[in-house]
């Protein structure tokens, strides 16, 4: 079996960009990837183009010394848009190899650990009585596990964005949050990069022990030192990665006992490949794997597989909900995708990801998009 064509779409679905990959091979089999790295989808279009042209006529089979070969290949090794370009490549040569094969993509990850991905969902209310509502109603639907309001931590009008001001209105809504809905519900935030070590103290003291399960990225990923400290100053778990774009990025946050939940996201931290050796480490150190999944039908399948094959696992990330329709999605498309029932994906067993793409529906141009850029009162930039 030989590659034919490596064709990288730059497309607009459903509400965003989305960053596909189609590699075709001389058997009539093909197989699709996604590329996270959200905003910067055309840098990762190059990037794919300059692979194509080595992987041309190479054996799909051999994913893993791509792998290395895509990686170590140049002298500028690694970093966020060309491991975001050799993810697509390698979950799409994934795809292949089990179509192939006859198999589902988890046969090729050491076989299936479940039966069933649990996830958690997030509400999208403002923080304030609706956000509970909707809360009750994931509870209700059979979520367990959600993030409350993880958009709307107090972003005003004209993208303005006071931490202070967010973290206090944030913690008295969460303390009311846990009384409403009681100690099995597993909650938790996502503070995206926007605290410093300080406001995040601040903000976990603001709440009595046990009012949140867990919170995500509170502040920037490039010193792990600083998260440190932040560790001696707070016993709240964190979910920590979904940025982070090789193992060696997850290699201190997990070896110093930094995260509590590893957030890998299969599209920004090398596919399947990279993904795998990420789960073995932390699972060495008793960490579940708890990946982001903001992106496509094919992230959502491809995390599914990878859930399915690893045992430590907590939670995939989900945008499905009962109060509105997932906008990530668009069944033109994607004809055939996974869907959550319950508050969890059936593990699929047909060959390769289980995902049908109409490419010819590929028609929706790329949109240029800037995530907004948050500014503080005194006018200085903070980060989305
Ligand atoms: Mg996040």
């Amino acid at each position: 079996m030989r590659i034919t064509d490596v064709k990288p779409f730059a497309v607009w679905v459903g509400h965003r960009n989305q960053m596909l990959v189609k590699i075709e091979t001389d058997t009539g089999i093909s197989g699709w990837g996604e590329s996270g790295v959200s905003g910067r989808e055309l840098a990762v279009e190059g990037a794919v183009k300059h692979y194509r042209e080595f992987l041309l006529g190479r054996d799909p089979m051999r994913r893993g010394a791509l792998w290395q070969e895509m990686y170590r290949g140049q002298y500028f090794e690694g970093g966020r848009i060309l491991t975001g370009a050799i993810s697509a490549i390698d979950i799409a040569l994934h795809d292949i190899v089990g179509k192939a094969l006859g198999v589902p993509v988890y046969e090729l990850l050491g076989g299936k650990q479940r039966d069933r991905v649990p996830t958690f969902a997030t509400t999208t209310a403002p923080i304030g009585p609706e956000m509970i509502e909707q809360g009750r109603q994931l509870l209700d639907a059979g979520w367990i596990a959600f993030r409350m309001s993880s958009e709307n931590l107090g972003i005003g009008t004209d993208n303005l964005y006071e931490p202070r001001e967010s973290i206090a209105k944030t913690a008295e809504w969460f303390i009311k949050a846990r009384e409403a809905l009681g100690r099995t519900a597993v909650l938790g935030v996502d503070y995206h990069h926007r605290l410093s070590v300080a406001e995040t103290a601040s903000f976990c003291q603001m709440m009595p022990p046990g009012t949140l399960d867990f919170v995500e990225e509170p502040i920037r990923d490039e010193c792990p030192e600083a998260y440190e400290a932040l560790r001696r100053m707070t016993d709240m778990p964190f979910a920590i990665g979904e940025e982070f774009a090789s193992k060696w990025q997850f290699l201190p946050y997990i070896e110093r006992g930094i995260t509590n939940y590893a957030r890998l996201d299969i599209c920004n931290v090398g596919g399947f490949t990279e993904a795998m050796k990420v789960a073995g480490w932390a699972e060495a150190h008793y960490i579940d794997m708890m990946p982001h999944n903001p992106l496509g039908p094919i992230c959502t399948a491809a995390t599914v597989h990878f859930a399915a094959a690893v045992p430590n696992f907590a939670w995939l990330e989900t945008w499905k909900s009962p109060w509105a329709p997932d906008r990530h999605d668009d069944s033109r498309i994607f004809p055939k995708v996974l869907d959550v029932e319950r508050g969890s994906f059936r593990v699929p067993d047909e060959p390769g990801l289980g995902v049908e793409v109409n490419e010819d529906a590929l028609t929706e141009p790329f949109r240029a998009w800037e995530a907004p850029h948050l500014h503080r009162r005194d006018g200085s930039y903070t980060n989305w």
